[in-house]
């Protein structure tokens, strides 16, 4: 499941609250998908 963060609390909000396009915490209109974690390392072993 994606997750979306409020670009101005970033807090993860879930996808119902970003359909009303609207943060539940801070009322804010903008936010960003919360990337999973992504660590490109190469071990070189
Ligand atoms: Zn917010």
């Amino acid at each position: 499941m994606t997750k979306y963060i409020c670009f101005y609390c970033h807090r993860e909000i879930s996808w119902k609250e970003v359909e009303k396009i609207r943060c539940p915490y801070c009322g804010g209109k903008v936010f960003f998908k919360a990337r999973p974690k992504i660590v490109k390392r190469i071990k070189a072993i």
